[in-house]
């Protein structure tokens, strides 16, 4: 059977980086965030709680009206966590199914909230991806083009980064001092060893 791996870290820390070299070495990768994302537009069942819990308004015809939801649910914990609470047992849902139909030694799950939505359950291990605050706050800025105050209330809806830590198996260090590939390349070796000894 599939390894099921984890792979999660802070925003901007550089988890689809990290995700993007797994896929090069073959590996499939399950992005969470993604899914999540279509999923409200594509899951009938979705659409209907989301109208129902936040109005007409979320929806323009079948896609979801993103900066209208933002604005909801951004300015109010209350109302994020009453959307998390539709969306994420979906999108684990959708992982699950998506984990057992994968042949490959071992197989990636990649989630920003892996452990804050309860997706880290049922995973053989988790990679923590780590960055300095100051370079993942720089990265988000130009990524995305938006102010160091927005990527500082991003930051502050995860979790602290020594709780996560705590939480992962094993970790990669993405500071652009130590070189990323090699570090994945010894995880990518060691999970094609475990699967070998499981089977
Ligand atoms: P998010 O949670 O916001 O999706 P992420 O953890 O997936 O972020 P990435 O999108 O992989 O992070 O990286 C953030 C930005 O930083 C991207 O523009 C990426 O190209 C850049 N970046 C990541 N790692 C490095 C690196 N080692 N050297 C240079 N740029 C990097």
């Amino acid at each position: 059977m599939v390894l099921k791996i984890g792979l999660t870290g802070g925003i901007g820390s550089g988890k689809t980086t990290v995700a993007n070299i797994f896929k090069v070495l073959g590996i499939p990768v399950f992005d969470a965030d993604s899914v999540a994302k279509d999923i409200m537009n594509s899951d009938e069942t979705l659409r209907m709680q989301i109208i129902k819990t936040f109005g007409e308004e979320t929806y323009e015809g079948h896609a979801v009206n993103r900066k209208y939801l933002a604005s909801i649910v951004f300015n109010d914990p209350f109302k994020l966590e009453q959307l998390n609470a539709i969306v994420h047992p979906a999108t684990i849902a959708a992982g699950e199914t998506w984990m057992r139909r994968q042949h490959t030694p071992y197989a990636v799950k990649e989630a920003a909230l892996l452990f804050e939505s309860g997706s880290a359950a049922g995973l053989d291990y988790v990679i923590g991806v780590f960055a300095p605050q100051a370079l993942r706050i720089k990265r988000v800025m130009e990524r995305d083009g938006i102010s160091r105050q927005d990527v500082l209330a991003r930051i502050s809806r995860q979790i602290d980064e020594d709780i996560k830590r705590s939480l992962c198996d094993f970790e990669v260090t993405n500071d652009e001092q130590q070189l990323l590939i090699p570090q994945v390349e010894v995880l990518h070796e060691k999970f094609t060893q475990m699967h070998k000894e499981r089977i």
